[in-house]
């Protein structure tokens, strides 16, 4: 299975972001209201600048204290974000995230940002393919094919 069919399957099909200049607590908020877990940080240009996950929100209230709800999303988040593309396979998508300990990754296709998967749209996919070939496997056992 492929990234784009995963895409093609999700229930929040839009890209959900803040800008730079937001304050944290303007990100913690919308994490909290579309039930996601990261958001896609964007410039003044509308490109990609950065990625805020939760983990860097509560990484940094365990650090700081809740004073830094008030500065700005380019103070917490990553700018080295790591993208895959919507020809990538799950078990490529699923090694990336392991290797870099993230659960989020941005979709990129010709430099646009396409969309955002996360490790549970990964894993979700992967079982059904494995579920798939299993069961084809099965029947090809019993002689139904
Ligand atoms: P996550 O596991 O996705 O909640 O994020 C764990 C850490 O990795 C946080 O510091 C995020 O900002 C960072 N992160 C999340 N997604 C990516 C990504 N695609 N590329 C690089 N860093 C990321």
């Amino acid at each position: 299975m492929l990234v784009r069919d995963i895409l093609s399957t999700k229930q929040i099909g839009k890209i959900i972001s803040v800008v730079t200049t937001d304050k944290v607590s303007t990100a913690a908020e919308l994490l909290s209201e579309m039930r996601i877990g990261a958001v896609i940080v964007r410039d003044a240009g509308n490109e990609m600048d950065g990625i805020l996950s939760e983990r860097d929100i509560v990484r940094e209230l365990g650090r700081s204290g809740s004073g830094c709800l008030t500065n700005v999303v380019s103070d917490l988040m990553t700018s080295n974000v790591k993208s895959c593309t919507s020809t990538d396979t799950t078990q490529q998508v699923m090694q990336m995230m392991t290797d870099g300990r993230f659960r989020h990754m941005p979709v990129m296709d010709d430099g646009k940002l396409v969309g955002v998967i996360s490790i549970g749209d990964v894993v979700a996919a992967r079982i059904k393919e494995v579920q798939f070939e299993n069961d084809s496997m099965a029947d090809l056992i019993a002689g139904n094919i």
